[in-house]
């Protein structure tokens, strides 16, 4: 009896495909285009053309090969959930025996999967993603261990040195190469007044026919979702997804460490890799990724400082992340540690704030479905932490509005990372900076009404305000944190006066948010 092989839109591996290859003759492949995988949060147009566009170029390679592939394209039926595709599937062939599925990322299309199939008496086979560099159950094992050592939360870093010592990435005679496991603190430069150097001009993709078919689609069918189509330039194949790999391995990688952290108005991409979507939709292996960056350090094109620091993002902080997600799968939908609720400002859904870094970070962020992780972490997440506003709305806009945003990716950075709403399970201390962070990685301060070193009065600058203010307000939790000693002791100096004076201004602030 035939069964049926559901391939989800961030499935594209390259041949083989680990759930393909077990489909038979006879058995049928699946792919379909659904509103609610757009419309459960209110998507970036660029991220649903994104998904749409390679999902169309991978069918289209897999019929080329002799896959015998059923592709549903939005618009051509009925069905607005993946769960009532299935079904439609099954009623039209209901000889099918069995449902197969690749392990989802995203836990609430898993358990939509697992209700699908039993409503329908299907027996249910989930393949591992072969994906990662490390499966759940060794990351559970690591997890296990770590927590029996009397840590009771999850360090990146430790896991990191775990995964160089088990892969021998970046090793020598079981020694980290250059005798150090990281070279963070070499990754934190500003430009200063000067600017950068100049930037290389990332390569982008003109979109093909498919790719404009999808735009086209969007626009139909989702016409007042955010963000823009205009400047569409990402790779929808793993060949493109390797062209761009190569671009940033021979143009970028070099400088990538020195300026990971840095911010300039008006420069989106820097030296970044703008790899994360092709690897989540899997058209790139970070095995290959890795292997690229070791080889440029091997052949003397990039420093270990900054192939090091690219590695750790692939090799330490993705894979950790994915671990994370799923040892707290149940719990990221009501995470709030620090009980925040204000509701998320309006202007991040439009960039119409006079705040000059956010304004910039989410203007970007609405052209091109992209921000590099310190907007993400230090512009938007930090101005969202020092707010109070709810986590469940602050995850929901991350998910929504950039191209590379899936599940399990997604909400242990956002909730767990930029909002400490995991508390110090995942991170030892908040993400917290006020307006001299900003300052020192960017040149926004420059051109916003807000001033930095300002702290009261309706110049000063919000997060200056605010991370005062946020340190008063959190001290029961976080005054006994050794890692925040520094902060506490510069606001016990303060007199009395201003800490008052701050508050007050604070509150201000706080109620009249969607002015900023
Ligand atoms: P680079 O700066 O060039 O880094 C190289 C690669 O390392 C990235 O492509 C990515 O695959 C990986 N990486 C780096 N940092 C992380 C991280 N913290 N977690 C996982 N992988 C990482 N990344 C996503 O892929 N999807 C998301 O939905 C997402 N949401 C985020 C939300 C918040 C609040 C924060 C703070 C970070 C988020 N990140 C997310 C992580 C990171 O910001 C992006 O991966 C990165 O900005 C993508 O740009 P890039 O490809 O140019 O990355």
């Amino acid at each position: 009896k035939p069964r049926l092989f559901l391939v989800l839109g961030d499935q594209l591996h390259p041949d083989p495909h680990p759930l393909l290859i077990q489909a038979l003759p006879g058995d049928f492949v699946l792919m379909a285009e659904v509103p609610e995988e757009s419309t459960h949060v209110w998507s970036h147009k660029a991220r649903t053309a994104l998904f749409f566009s390679a999902m169309r170029h991978f069918a289209a390679h897999q019929q080329s090969v002799g896959c015998a592939m059923d592709y549903w394209r939005i618009g051509t039926h009925d069905c607005t959930s993946l769960a009532a595709v299935v079904h439609k599937f099954v009623a039209q062939h209901p000889d099918i025996s069995a449902l197969y599925l690749l392990e989802p990322g995203d836990q609430r299309v898993l358990a939509a999967m697992q209700t699908c199939a039993q409503t329908l008496g299907l027996p249910l086979n989930i393949t591992p993603d072969p994906h990662f560099l490390c499966s759940l159950d060794d990351f559970n094992h690591w997890a296990a261990r770590s927590d029996k050592a009397g840590r009771d939360s999850l360090r990146m870093e430790f896991f990191y040195r775990w995964m160089r010592q088990r892969t021998g990435i970046l090793m020598e005679a079981g020694q980290p190469i250059g005798d150090q496991w990281n070279f963070d603190a070499e990754n934190r430069n500003g430009f200063g007044a000067g600017g950068p150097p100049p930037v290389p001009q990332a390569k982008r993709f003109a979109p093909d026919a498919l790719t404009q078919e999808a735009c086209a689609d969007v626009s139909r069918y989702f016409p007042d979702h955010p963000g823009s189509l205009a400047s569409f330039g990402w790779p929808v194949t793993p060949q493109e997804a390797l062209e761009a790999l190569d671009d940033f391995i021979t143009q970028r990688l070099p400088e990538f460490g020195r300026w990971q952290d840095a911010m300039w108005q008006g420069e989106a991409f820097l030296w970044h890799s703008l790899i994360s979507a092709a690897l989540n939709l899997k058209l790139l292996d970070p095995r290959g990724v890795i292997a690229r960056a070791e080889t440029a350090l091997a052949s003397d094109k990039a420093p270990l400082a900054a192939v090091e620091g690219f590695i750790r993002q692939i090799l330490g902080w993705r894979e950790f992340v994915r671990g994370v997600y799923w040892r707290y799968a149940s719990q990221w939908p009501s995470l709030n540690f620090l009980s925040a609720q204000r509701p998320l400002p309006g202007w991040y859904w439009t960039g119409k704030t006079q705040a000059a870094c956010l304004k910039e970070a989410i203007s970007q962020t609405l052209a091109h479905g992209y921000a590099h992780h310190i907007q993400r972490l230090m512009v938007t997440g930090n101005f969202a932490l020092l707010a109070g506003v709810n986590p469940r709305q602050v995850a929901d806009w991350y998910l929504a509005v950039y191209v590379d945003a899936v599940d399990w990716v997604e909400e242990p950075n956002t909730l767990g990372m930029a909002l400490f709403a995991l508390g110090p399970r995942m991170t030892s201390k908040p993400y917290i900076a006020s307006g001299a962070y900003i300052k020192r990685m960017s040149n926004a301060c420059k051109q916003c009404v807000y001033k930095p070193d300002i702290r009261t009065g309706p110049q000063a600058c919000p997060y200056t305000t605010l991370y005062w203010y946020f340190l008063m307000q959190h001290a029961d939790l976080l005054r006994k944190n050794p890692r925040m000693a520094l902060a506490y002791k510069n606001l016990d100096r303060m007199a009395d006066v201003e800490r008052t004076a701050i508050s007050e201004w604070a509150e201000v602030r706080l109620q009249n948010l969607e002015a900023l």
